[in-house]
């Protein structure tokens, strides 16, 4: 996947980040090129939702310090919907519900929002439908919850299914999906992955926060970073995923004088 053309979407440097004046993420450095999948993995609580927290522009969340570039402007300036807008796409650990809003009506209206913004035509509900319904299938996912309230009494899994669908809609540069604590059932898994596979090319480029190993016998990443304690202190490639497996997270820990310096 990776090729010499390219392009940084994504440049972090030394990011430090607080809530409630407690530093969650210290220190983060993080490039992300077109055509590239990331992988960041590490124990509850050592920061990978707040890192997709702030990448999303969440106002709880204060940068104390270093800098983030999309696309070599400063995201940090951008308020959270221009974020969106820029092409930038968080899928998130818990999706909100809004009930009495249709599924297929909150779609719409993001989809023709980011169409608008590239200078390209809005679908009327039934253009979309169809549109949607062929998404769908392409996906392998059952139209079922399109007139369903938006993730109201939806599954972990339905929700997941949700945000890839919402992600094939909105061809985003950069997708940063975080995987829910629990883990995903078989059937989400195989539609988180397959998604990911079908709508990863060279022009974007896929971050997958996961917890645990196993999504990534279905997704190939090119990256794999370990996060501890608010830092990336370790990356690797698909090897070192299958390293964290048998050998869990504690040996890190003594290794990890190897790791400084080499955050990529
Ligand atoms: P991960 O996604 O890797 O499990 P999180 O980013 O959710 O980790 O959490 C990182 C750390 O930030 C944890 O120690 C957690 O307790 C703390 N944290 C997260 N949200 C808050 C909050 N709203 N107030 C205080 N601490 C928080
Ligand atoms: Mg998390």
């Amino acid at each position: 996947m990776i090729d010499k053309n390219s392009t940084t979407l994504l440049s972090i440097k030394n990011l430090h980040a607080s809530i409630n004046t407690t530093e969650i993420l210290s220190g983060i450095n993080l490039t992300v090129k077109s055509g590239e999948i990331h992988a960041i993995m590490g124990l509850n609580g050592s920061g990978k939702s707040t890192l997709a927290k702030v990448l999303a522009g969440h106002s709880a969340y204060e940068v104390t310090a270093g800098s983030i570039e999309f696309e070599g402007k400063d995201l940090l300036a951008l308020p959270p919907e221009e974020r969106a807008r820029a092409g930038l796409f968080l899928g998130f650990q818990y999706p909100i519900e809004i009930p009495g809003v249709a599924n297929t009506q909150f779609l719409r209206l993001a989809y023709n929002t980011i169409q608008a913004q590239r200078g390209k035509d809005e679908l009327d509900p039934l253009e979309f439908d169809d549109f949607v319904r062929e998404k769908m299938k392409l996906l392998d996912m059952k139209p079922d919850f399109l007139d369903r309230s938006v993730n109201e009494g939806f599954s972990g899994g339905e929700k997941k299914r949700n945000e890839i669908l919402q992600m094939a809609l909105l061809e985003p540069k950069l997708s940063i999906l975080d995987e829910t604590d629990s883990g995903l059932d078989i059937d989400a898994l195989r539609i988180v992955a397959n998604g990911v596979n079908q709508i990863a090319c060279k022009d974007n480029a896929i971050i997958l926060v996961t917890h645990y190993q196993r999504l990534l016998d279905y997704i190939v990443p090119d990256f794999v970073h370990v996060m501890q304690a608010g830092r990336i202190v370790m990356t690797g490639d698909k090897k070192l995923a299958i390293e964290l497996e048998t050998r869990g997270y504690d040996w890190i820990n003594a290794d990890q004088h190897l790791a400084t310096g080499v955050n990529a």
